[in-house]
């Protein structure tokens, strides 16, 4: 088996959605090579080479895979959380050994939505960047009109991995 374990190393009650959960999961083997034939094979992921990182949704949760550790936002609950990533170690096996039918893709396939960078934010509505939401902030940040920067609570080390997703998917797109 190419993967062994995703393990849950960290969970939090989600800002925006305070009946659901956000975590951390670290996982058993390294999946970079992965990547490209889960990005043909998920069907709305995007896909940054560089970061490298995958990010994806499996219903209102939102996914971003580095090569040995994950996050998901808006899981309903632990339980709920560990099934998604049992599905996920599932297809990360499956993918890995039909890779010969896979033709891998290393490019972004789908322009980001305002939900996932939204997803991406500390999403207290802080207003520190001028803009009256969060919400707001993720839709100007998508068209170029706003800089990443100007979130301050971001770049605390309580959002390292969310920043890195984001910066990731900017410097993909933009
Ligand atoms: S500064 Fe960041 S956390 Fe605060 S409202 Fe703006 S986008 Fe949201």
């Amino acid at each position: 088996m190419f993967l062994e374990e995703i393990y849950i190393t960290h969970t939090e009650q989600c800002i925006a959605e305070r009946d659901k959960i956000r975590l951390k999961a670290e996982l058993t083997s390294d999946v970079t090579e992965v990547m490209p034939y889960l990005n043909t094979v998920i069907k709305n992921a995007i896909f940054n080479r560089y970061a490298p990182l995958l990010s994806f949704t499996r219903e209102f949760r939102l996914m971003v895979l580095y090569p040995q550790s994950l996050t998901m936002a808006k899981a309903v609950d632990r339980a709920d959380a560990r099934q998604i990533l049992e599905w996920l170690k599932d297809l990360i096996n499956d993918t890995w050994e039909n890779r010969s039918s896979i033709t891998p893709n290393f490019e972004k396939k789908i322009k980001p939505s305002v939900p996932q960078f939204y997803s991406w934010l500390p999403r207290t509505n802080c207003r520190q960047c001028g803009e009256a939401s969060c919400l707001a902030f993720a839709a100007l940040l998508l068209t170029g009109r706003q800089s990443i920067e100007n979130c301050r609570p971001l770049f605390t080390p309580e959002y390292v991995k969310e920043r890195e997703a984001l910066t990731g998917v900017l410097n993909a797109i933009l």
